[in-house]
């Protein structure tokens, strides 16, 4: 099942569940609510409670899109990358030589000491300073390509700063996407092709090398674990408080991938969740709205339901009508979050945000409620 959501709110302070029972706890939850209303109108004392309210678990959060961009510069600098002064994407060495203004492709590094350079980086890889004659949409998108190489060295840090931040923000849990595996599902679906039949299509994967991407998988995860462990001095008594997050993984498939390529990294969700517990699931992501993930749309729930049978037990989550009204053309926000549910077996929607143009959203909803999907 999955991991327990938790959220204690006591009055007098908080504290541990064992203490809140009865009318002990009803009480407490009766001052607390009183406080709440005395300071719903007070932006900043809403702050300061809100810093302090235990969250529970986070359920919804990319592991690249948890990471600060000061944080992809020093990660990107430590592995000798070039930055394309222009774009802000990173290039591979070798770099320009020196770090003066005419440089078009210096180290990443020469931002340190160049304040124009080390913020055009970060308002080009975050939503910082956002331009907004620009699109939110196009420009949060374009952001990964810019950075993404940056986080491949490094998962064990973007771990223990993702724990880190869940601790100051008192959360006990984290559900990270990442595709863990280094795209080398992806590769192995590209090397092998693509066969209609999904049955003959597994067994080629099974056969061909995907098991051997699941138990490397696992030993990188291994390793990452034991470096966000180092980083956070778990253990010792200096240990951070980000040592008390238990972090668990959903699997991330990019669905605006070609469909063998979708379908090899779905069926390594599936095993990696089946074998190991470290991961609970798999969540389909990448912008819905792109020719592919739209366009393959129904194919992915044909996958998705064909492999549900194969492996019953594992989580199913996916982003669904994370769409606008003119983003797409109105038939395709019609479907998305019911068919996610009923042919792709999704026991949580992520975004959701056009449930109200799909057919019969009220019944959907009902629905939703009736099959408790989140
Ligand atoms: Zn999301």
């Amino acid at each position: 099942m999955w991991p327990l959501i938790m959220l204690y709110l006591i009055a007098g302070g908080w504290v541990t569940p064992a203490a809140a029972s009865g009318e002990a706890a009803s009480a407490s939850e009766d001052s607390t609510a009183r406080y709440l209303d005395s300071i719903r109108r007070n932006p900043q004392l809403l702050i300061a409670f809100l810093q302090g309210l235990p969250k529970g678990g986070d359920l919804h959060n990319h592991l690249p899109g948890a990471i600060y961009a000061e944080s992809f510069i020093d990660f990107a600098a430590s592995d000798g990358f070039c930055v394309d002064r222009t774009t802000s994407v990173l290039i591979a060495p070798p770099c320009d030589r020196g770090c003066q203004k005419f440089t078009s492709k210096p180290a990443i590094s020469c931002a340190y000491q160049d304040p124009v350079l080390y913020n055009s980086i970060i308002d080009a890889w975050s939503m910082r300073n956002w331009n907004r004659e620009e699109s939110a949409h196009d420009h949060f998108f374009a952001t990964f390509d810019k950075f993404f190489p940056a986080i491949f060295n490094h998962i064990g840090d973007s771990l223990a700063e993702a724990a880190s931040r869940a601790a100051a923000d008192h959360l006990q849990y984290l559900e990270l996407m990442n595709t863990s595996d280094g795209m080398q599902a992806a590769l192995l679906g590209a090397k092998l092709g693509w066969d209609d039949d999904f049955g003959k299509q597994r067994d080629k994967l099974l056969g061909g090398g995907l098991k051997d991407v699941a138990s490397a998988t696992r030993k990188e995860l291994d390793r990452d674990e034991g470096k966000m462990h180092a980083l956070l001095k778990c253990g010792t008594p200096q240990a951070s408080p980000g040592c008390d997050v238990k972090a668990r993984f959903l699997y991330q498939v990019l669905r605006g991938l070609p469909r063998e390529q979708v379908f090899a990294q779905i069926v390594l969700g599936f095993e990696l969740a089946q074998a190991d517990s470290r991961f609970v699931g798999l969540n389909l992501v990448m912008p819905e709205d792109w020719y592919v993930p739209m366009h393959d749309f129904e194919l992915h729930m044909q996958m998705l339901d064909y492999l549900h049978r194969i492996y019953p037990k594992v989580h199913i989550s996916l982003h669904a009508d994370e769409l606008a009204m003119g983003l797409v053309p109105p038939e395709g926000l019609r479907f998305h979050i019911r068919d996610s549910i009923e042919r792709g077996h999704a026991e949580r929607i992520g975004h959701g945000v056009a449930v109200m143009n799909e057919h019969d959203p009220l019944g959907l909803m009902r629905e939703m409620s009736q099959r408790n999907v989140l």
